[in-house]
């Protein structure tokens, strides 16, 4: 396999592609795969959408894309594969592919289509022993939107979200699947009963908490290193039917974060909290990167930052109809405690479904003008409380002061209610920042748009948070040599190379994270 530069043919702006070279046994390979008593298929052709991701900056096509039908399939396949012993013969489940570094791609390897494996009937919901423990049973390879659909059914919905739920289940709880309910609920990864594992040797296994709890606190943020999750049972709550969603300004940055950490220390407070930051002459109804209409949109339209920096706290409250007045009284009381500029309190009142599923608006604005395909090089990093004030200040007042080049979240989390059991690392702190730089680069530009400018400006930003020894973490981590993944782990390292020596020894699954390129 050869990798190279950017010239062939994918598109001017990716920065790792490959030309796939057949292995020397391709034949023997190819004819072996397709003699497996699958009941799924597997396509040797036009794979070409699997060798691509949301961040569109990887390109690595694969040899085959197995699409199973059932959790036979993937055990097969893989038994498969670790017969062969074939060195670079790789598998990577795949889910929705947003991905943003080839984390779901497999090189001239197979690849696992996930969601061929959703179900198409309705997910079961379950009351447990009479109380009231609902759960649902869900196929790894569903999208969280569709999920939604199903439990609202039963006036039920899963606890914790990430912002964008066109994302499968598998995916999300192989990284963590962080939110604006995070601070209370913890990750996804903290809001799953029990899962369905194909481990790296093809063995079938249930875990939970109490049965194979190694293997379960393996895969959660696992970066897909110890099996591949074909089944998932998550905890649910009453879904609410509305939303009180509500964004105010500040130009202080030590006020908008006195006022975060304040509203998730509180018991009764508001049920998702998040915030991002405004750079400079951004008109923020057009660059709200959600479907936030607020009441009084003329106002909020005037606003422009003017060439300064200012951040924009965003909360939101559940309710039911019946229940407005007290929530209204509720979301009163918790206001007055904070320090917003009093004219920028934007409210509006929507459905709980069209909260959850606010991005997706965005995303078919940005699809209608080809904006949705562009590279993504986002950055998103877990940065220590003590620290965030040293870090707003280098990076919002030096290395971004002048532009951003897309949205840029900033919230807290509190670490205490988070089961830290998992794979997933965090700062050693109880209580850390999630600051997402959501970028994207426009094709073919030059300068501040470019892809090159932006990696050179997320570098910027790393290097800083090194040379200042911030103890930040980075989120969906990306990393191309062992040595920076050892450092990534720091004191889970050891545990984690005993995990994959134990479910995956040939290192045969999730092989664009690039954490173990050989057997152990
Ligand atoms: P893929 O990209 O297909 O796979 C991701 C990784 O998981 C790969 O290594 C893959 O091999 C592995 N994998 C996939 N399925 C399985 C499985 N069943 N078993 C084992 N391993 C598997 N994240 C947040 O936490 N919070 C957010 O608010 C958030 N918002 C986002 C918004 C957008 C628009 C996008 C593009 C991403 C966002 N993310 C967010 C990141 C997202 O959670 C991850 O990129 C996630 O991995 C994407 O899920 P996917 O189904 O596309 O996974």
């Amino acid at each position: 396999f050869i990798l190279h530069k950017a010239d062939s043919g994918y598109n001017n702006n990716s920065i790792g592609t490959s030309i796939f070279q057949r292995p020397y046994h391709y034949d023997q390979i190819v004819s072996s795969l397709q003699k497996l008593p699958l009941e799924g298929s597997l396509s040797l052709s036009n794979n070409d959408a699997v060798a691509s991701d949301f961040g569109n900056i990887y390109h690595f096509p694969p040899l085959a894309v197995l699409n199973p039908v059932s959790v036979s399939d993937i055990s097969r396949a893989i038994k498969h594969v670790m017969e062969l012993s074939e060195p670079g013969l790789k598998v990577a489940a795949r889910g929705h592919g947003h991905s943003l570094q080839g984390q779901s791609q497999a090189e001239g390897g197979i690849v696992i289509n996930m969601e061929s494996l959703a179900e198409k009937t309705a997910a079961v919901v379950v009351v447990n022993n009479g109380e009231f423990v609902p759960y649902v049973d869900v196929s790894a390879g569903e999208l969280w939107i569709n999920i939604l659909h199903e439990t609202l059914k039963h006036g039920l919905a899963p606890k914790s979200w990430t912002d964008y739920l066109h994302l499968t289940v598998g995916g999300t709880l192989s990284n963590a699947g962080i939110s604006g309910q995070a601070f209370r609920h913890g990750p996804q990864i903290n809001n799953v009963f029990q899962l369905e594992v194909v481990t790296g040797k093809g063995e079938v296994v249930t875990c939970s908490e109490t049965r194979n709890t190694e293997l379960y606190y393996s895969v959660l943020g696992g970066l897909g290193q110890f099996g591949i999750i074909t089944r998932a049972r998550i905890s649910l709550e009453a879904a609410p039917k509305m939303v009180k969603w509500i964004r105010m300004l500040y130009s202080e940055f030590s006020m908008f974060a006195r006022d975060q950490e304040h509203l998730i220390s509180l018991e009764n407070t508001f049920d998702y909290i998040e915030g991002f930051v405004i750079i400079n002459r951004t008109g923020i109804l057009n660059n709200w990167r959600s479907s936030f209409n607020p009441r009084d949109p003329i106002q909020a339209s005037q606003f422009i930052s003017d060439g300064r920096t200012f951040y924009c706290l965003e909360v939101a409250k559940y309710f039911n109809p019946d229940e407005s007045q007290f929530m209204n009284q509720i979301v009163e009381n918790l206001l007055s405690e904070l320090s917003y500029i009093p004219w920028t309190l934007f409210q509006s009142e929507v459905s709980y479904v069209q909260f959850l599923d606010r991005v997706h608006v965005s995303e078919k604005q940005l699809r209608s003008k080809g904006l949705w395909e562009v590279p993504h090089p986002w950055l998103n990093l877990l940065i220590p409380r003590t620290h965030i004030h040293h870090f707003a200040q280098e990076v919002f007042g030096n290395i971004l002061k002048d532009t951003s080049n897309g949205p840029i979240l900033i919230y807290p989390v509190n670490q205490t209610r988070w089961n830290r059991k998992t794979s997933l690392v965090t700062p050693e702190e109880d209580i850390f920042y999630l600051v997402a730089f959501l970028s994207s680069a426009m094709p073919l530009a030059r300068g501040s748009e470019s892809l090159e400018h932006i990696l050179t400006q997320n570098k910027r930003i790393l290097e800083f948070c090194t040379n200042a020894k911030l103890g930040v973490k980075q989120y969906l981590p990306h990393y191309t040599t062992q040595e920076e993944w050892k450092a990534h782990f720091g004191s889970k390292w050891e545990a984690f190379v005993q995990r994959k020596t134990a479910y995956d020894p040939l290192a045969l699954l999730a092989p664009g994270q690039r954490i173990f390129q050989k057997a152990l």
